[in-house]
């Protein structure tokens, strides 16, 4: 293989063959490939693009970089591909548990505004989320669930070019998107893949039809590795639930797993409707049963506490103590009042999720310590009538109260006013299979 031959021929727009593209992968994962060729592979790659069965090579050559799982009886796995006070991995995964299903998830710590799935976790005293890949299974196979980080045992060549791709303009491209999200979720082992791609304001794609396209690309490439999938494209103009921070959302999930979310919940980002969604959706492709049933099964299993009893299990098997989360320092919080009278028109999710940052509930780069307390409550959701001086939201810091009036100010933005009461709009935008 001649690289500069294969960037040559991309860079024109011609086709890789798959044996050419693992070849490529293969040695960039070795080192014998330079970071300049790869960066300019994925350059090519974004000005081109990717013919479907280059995106499955590439798909199954960083698969196949390192260690690939395998589980014994139902498994499947939800992915998301992140939104602003997204807590939902954090429900779903023991509620499709609670139904009987294995459910293996490796997740990410975040980059960026908030924190990831994996920071959620650790705001819970004791919780190991760096479970070895021995530890994993073993908590699989004894609670049905574990959420820990991905290893590095686990498509290495993405956690390569994924890091080239950051510091070199080429993270938005679809095919190079699906390759990265696809290659390890296939090494995770789930049989079913159910894919959450949030569009808007607060997320990674901006427009429906960007988030069609990497839905469909995402379950087009599962199912030619032989996975059953499926997708909803998401609304992500507003933050999901009333919690944006990583303890803070700990709390509210909890809330939503012992039955009592939705009581209070009239926002369109309803936790508890898109968390039935999305997990029915796994418990009806993972066992060929009736989307419905599957919906009255996981609402029941809110109701009855079972997806709870497989959270608190989860979080026990990795050393986590719920009783020290639920005694935590609360930090220091400050009252966000309305300006005026009217109906809340919009919470914008990029605001609320700057404020958040500005706490410190986010990390600039990896390794920057988190402030597990900080963020922001919502007290009130779009669409809501408030007085003037009515509370609508708290910030909440521990290691820098300092920042409490910045993020009041930001917070306080972030929320429109209007005269009228705004148009409802739907949650899930599209369903895919
Ligand atoms: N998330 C990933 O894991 N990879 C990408 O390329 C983009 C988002």
């Amino acid at each position: 293989m001649t690289v500069k031959l294969l960037l040559d021929r991309k860079r024109e727009g011609g086709e890789l063959a798959p044996e050419e593209i693992r070849a490529l992968v293969d040695a960039y994962t070795r080192g014998d490939v330079p970071d300049y060729q790869m960066a300019a592979f994925a350059m090519a790659v974004c000005c081109k693009g990717m013919s479907a069965a280059e995106t499955h090579a590439l798909t199954d050559a960083m698969q196949h970089s390192g260690a690939c799982l395998s589980w014994r009886g139902l498994s499947a796995d939800k992915h998301s591909t992140g939104g602003i006070g997204d807590k939902l991995s954090l429900v779903i995964q023991p509620l499709a548990a609670s139904c009987g299903i294995s459910v293996p998830s490796l997740a990410g710590r975040g980059l960026g505004l908030t924190g990831g799935t994996v920071d959620k976790l650790e705001s819970i005293p004791g919780y190991d989320a760096c479970l070895s890949l021995d530890g994993f299974r073993r908590v699989v196979e004894t609670c049905g669930v574990s959420i820990t980080a991905q290893t590095a045992e686990i498509a290495p060549a993405d956690k390569k070019l994924y890091a080239l791709r950051d510091v070199t303009g080429t993270v938005p491209s679809i095919p190079l998107i699906v390759g990265s999200i696809l290659s390890k979720k296939l090494a995770e082992g789930a049989g079913t893949l159910v894919f959450d791609v949030k569009c808007g304001d607060g997320a990674f794609m901006k427009t429906r039809a960007d988030a069609c396209a990497l839905a469909r690309a995402l379950v087009d490439g599962a199912k030619a590795a032989g996975r059953k999938a499926a997708a909803l494209v998401t609304a992500m103009d507003e933050p999901l639930g009333r919690t944006v921070g990583n303890a803070l959302e700990v709390e509210e999930a909890i809330q939503v797993l012992g039955g009592r979310g939705g009581k209070d919940v009239r926002c369109p980002g309803d936790v508890v409707e898109l968390s039935v969604e999305l997990a029915a959706l796994m418990v009806s492709l993972a066992r060929g049963v009736a989307l419905d049933a599957a919906r009255a099964e996981c609402r029941a299993n809110l109701a009855n506490g079972a997806a709870y009893g497989r959270f608190a299990e989860m979080v026990k098997l990795h050393g986590g103590d719920l009783d020290a989360f639920a005694s935590r320092p609360r930090g220091e919080r400050r009252v966000v009042t309305a300006p005026r009278a009217g109906y809340v028109a919009k919470v914008g999710a990029e605001g609320i999720a700057r404020a958040a940052f500005g706490l410190g509930a986010g990390r600039a780069k990896a390794g920057d310590a988190i402030d597990f307390a900080a963020g922001v409550a919502l007290a009130v959701a779009r669409g809501d009538r408030v007085e003037a001086g009515q509370p609508v939201a708290e910030v909440v810091a521990a290691a820098h109260p300092e920042r409490l009036p910045q993020a009041e100010e930001t917070v306080r933005d972030a929320i429109t006013l209007a005269d009228e009461p705004p148009k409802a709009y739907p949650l899930v935008l599209e369903r895919m299979q």
